[in-house]
């Protein structure tokens, strides 16, 4: 992964890449109007593309206020745009056991699951300690294992955030290469 680090303090970083809206990662299907679904068609623009990234930091920022994290008090926040529009949220839920303590990530993809929601576009995560994010805060290694039951590594994309104003996109390939997912099953 390219530029990872995790800095003394726990903030996770990449450094590599500057923040801002003009980031985007990889190729694939065109920025413009790519979370734009259906829902939202009528406005389809650069615009509209901005509101729909904006809803997702702003759904996943709100999740922040639910997170249970009395062990590590790392707060997380995620949501998760499926096909058809819906944005399924969730929160990281720790547990004194420790082990079934559960990330945001999959929290927002098993609600959406346990719906019959199959079909994902795009995921927003937010997290910092105590709840504030300074920093982009991107998805473990089991959480990357989820999204390639589900996504297309080519196409879906995941965005870290913090503020309005900053967040990095990426696609799952980028975050999970030559990831292991159901059709190499049947390789
Ligand atoms: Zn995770």
């Amino acid at each position: 992964m390219k530029g990872y680090s995790e800095t003394e303090s726990g903030k996770r970083e990449f450094p590599e890449t500057e923040p801002g809206r003009n980031e985007y990662s990889g190729t694939g299907p065109g920025r413009k109007g790519y979370f734009v679904t259906e829902r939202g068609r009528e406005r389809d623009s650069e615009t509209s593309e901005e509101i729909r990234i904006q809803e997702l930091i702003c759904a996943a920022s709100a999740q922040l206020a639910h997170s249970y994290a009395p062990y590590s008090d790392f707060k997380v926040g995620a949501a998760l745009l499926a096909e058809d529009g819906r944005i399924f949220t969730g929160c990281n839920i720790e547990n004194a056991a420790y082990t079934p303590s559960n990330c945001a990530e999959r929290t927002a993809f098993f609600k959406a699951v346990s719906e019959g929601v199959r079909g994902f576009r795009a995921i927003c995560i937010v997290g910092g300690k105590s709840g504030n994010p300074t920093g982009y805060v991107a998805p473990c290694g089991v959480c990357r294992q989820v999204m390639m039951e589900f996504c297309d590594p080519e196409t879906f994309r995941i965005i870290l955030a913090y503020g309005r104003e900053n967040y990095k996109i990426f696609r799952l390939k980028d975050l999970m290469p030559e990831g292991f997912g159901p059709a190499d099953l049947n390789a």
